[in-house]
């Protein structure tokens, strides 16, 4: 058996990790998404379990507490965290597993783990990342300026990523972290033990 191993997706708010996500997890075998909690409130169309975990802030900070979490943040005002059991268990089975996260928890990560690989995910153009923002129409005014000024400063740690991929086409960027997972599949110390039989 392969090793697993955790595939960290980062980008600003807005550029598309989802539906880049969403057609992975349909094309790719041995991924699996990690459901993060958070203290944000339910977007219409979310679902508990399967978008978030929705916890309330004296909730959250009592999984904090007992060190329920991977890793975890404080974006636009919010806690944001990873489960830290569904995770090992995954890895341990062998596994992918996606963590679709910000850059402060993707450092955490890499501060704490030598199994990650690190993709940030990044919009052609500030202008094109507020123009999908506003587009989705689930922000007011004041969450959509918090989401642009941390998009600006998350652009800064694309330098501490394995590989930047710019969502201008989506099928091209699809295709760009397909290709960033095969290869990674295929590094020789994934593998437990490399035995050929004679015969
Ligand atoms: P949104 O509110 O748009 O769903 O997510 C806001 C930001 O929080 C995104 O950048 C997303 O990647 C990040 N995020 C989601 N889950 C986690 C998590 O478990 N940990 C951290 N550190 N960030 C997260």
């Amino acid at each position: 058996m392969k090793k697993g191993f955790l595939l960290v997706i980062s980008g600003p708010s807005g550029v598309g990790k989802g539906t880049v996500l969403h057609d992975l997890m349909n094309t790719q075998s041995n991924l699996v998404y990690s459901v993060s909690a958070t203290t944000r409130k339910k977007r219409d169309g979310e679902i508990e379990g399967v978008s978030y975990f929705y916890k309330t802030h004296e909730e959250f900070e009592d999984m904090i507490s007992k060190g329920a979490f991977l890793e975890y943040a404080h974006v636009h005002n919010n806690y944001y965290g990873t489960p830290r059991e569904f995770v090992e268990n995954k890895i341990n089975e062998g596994k992918i597993v996606i963590l679709e996260i910000d850059v402060q928890g993707a450092l955490n990560v890499k501060k704490n783990t030598d199994n990650g690989v690190f993709i940030f995910l990044a919009p052609p153009s500030l202008q094109e990342l507020k123009r999908r923002i506003v587009g989705r129409g689930t922000e007011t005014d004041e969450d959509i300026n918090i989401r642009m000024t941390n998009a600006r400063k998350e652009l800064e740690h694309i330098k501490d990523y394995d590989y930047l991929v710019v969502n201008d086409h989506l099928n091209s960027a699809i295709t760009s972290v397909n290709e960033i997972i095969n290869a990674e599949k295929h590094k020789v110390f994934r593998e437990e033990n490399i035995e050929f039989e004679e015969n």
